[in-house]
């Protein structure tokens, strides 16, 4: 339920709300805005006593959320999230942010040389996985806290902001140590303990939709995040399964332009993920930005041939670089911008 005050309400006035939304026994949200100050009331279990509100001083309208989730909701908040981030990086607002990298961290020198060339080619986040979700537990399981440590090397080294994922509750202590966004990938999109501790992290979230989840699905997760205090979430568009083995999965590019009218938070898009294959990373790269993302990430590697896991979607570096050049035009014809790296590195 959502208290929208009168143009002009005086603080008093919303204070008055808010405690008797407490009284009632449950939790105050205020959120100013510019058209408008709206007062959120978190809980309802269908026996708020609305009347007690409606007649208070200052109350315009209630409104009454008809989506399942709420705080994530455009009903609930009608202007666009902007996720800021260290050195004034922004996601959802006017930029188009490029996160790029390897799927996981290998070496030192790996890490750095794909720090180095995604920076060159126009990424302003580094991507890249020290704790690895694999379908297969003989597959290369990632460098855990040592990996960590080599994303910094690398943060520090190029001044790429960080996103790596984290896979259970205590791994997203460390993770939010290092990283200027955690990631919750698509295996735990429903993993709601691990969505709880990120919710508490005080990091940007970035949410992957999960392997078969539908966009009510992803924003249910999502609003877990928001219900423990965590308003700065991205969510990602990374494919989903189909009947058809053309592709490793079916990107689902709708979901950007359905997302943005369902929900105030940005959606990046994961075209390596989407579409497993080298080849179909870069139309679908475009396509997304063209849909509206407000981001993409995607996966590059030095030598992808070579790589531990994921080589057979990830990008050359050359290809990266082409592929941002035809990006930056895309995101002009819609009146956007390609986000710049940052000239020196920011305290995580
Ligand atoms: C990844 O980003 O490397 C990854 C494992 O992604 P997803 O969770 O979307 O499969
Ligand atoms: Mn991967």
């Amino acid at each position: 339920m959502l208290i929208v005050m009168q143009h002009g309400a005086t603080q008093d006035e919303v204070k008055r709300v808010v405690d008797t939304i407490q009284e009632l026994g449950y939790q105050a949200r205020p959120m100013p805005g510019k058209q408008r100050t709206a007062v959120g009331l978190v809980g309802n279990d269908g026996r708020v006593d609305e009347s007690r509100i409606a007649a208070l001083p200052g109350v315009r309208e209630i409104i009454h959320v008809s989506q399942p989730y709420k705080q994530v909701s455009r009903e609930w908040k009608s202007e666009a999230t902007v996720v800021r981030l260290p050195g004034g990086i922004a996601i959802g607002g006017e930029g188009v942010v490029a996160m790029a990298g390897p799927c996981s961290v290998e070496s030192e020198r790996q890490i750095i040389e794909a720090a180095q060339a995604v920076r060159a080619g126009g990424a302003a986040i580094l991507r890249g996985g020290a704790f690895k979700p694999r379908s297969s537990p003989y597959s290369f399981q990632g460098l855990g806290l040592q990996g960590l440590k080599l994303l910094a090397r690398a943060r520090e080294e190029t001044g790429l902001l960080l996103v790596t994922e984290a896979i259970d509750p205590e791994g997203v202590d460390h993770v939010a140590e290092h990283a200027d966004i955690i990631q919750i990938g698509a295996r735990n999109m429903q993993n709601f303990s691990l969505l709880k501790r990120a919710g508490k992290a005080g990091k940007p979230v970035l949410l992957k939709r999960g392997l078969a989840a539908t966009i009510t699905e992803l924003l249910l997760s999502a609003e877990y995040l928001l219900a423990e205090g965590n308003h700065d979430v991205i969510l990602c568009e990374r494919g989903i399964r189909g009947f058809d083995s053309s592709t490793r999965n079916v990107f689902d590019v709708t979901a950007i332009p359905v997302v943005h009218s369902l929900s105030h938070l940005p959606i990046i898009a994961d075209p390596s993920h989407g579409t497993g294959r080298r080849d179909k990373v870069i139309p679908m790269a475009r396509a997304a930005v063209a849909a509206g993302a407000d981001g993409i990430i995607v996966e590059v590697h030095p030598t992808p041939d070579r790589a531990l896991s994921d080589g057979a979607q990830s990008l050359y570096p050359e290809q990266f670089t082409d592929l941002m050049r035809q990006v930056r035009v895309i995101a002009e014809a819609i009146d956007r911008h390609v986000v710049e790296p940052l000239s020196a590195p920011v305290g995580a």
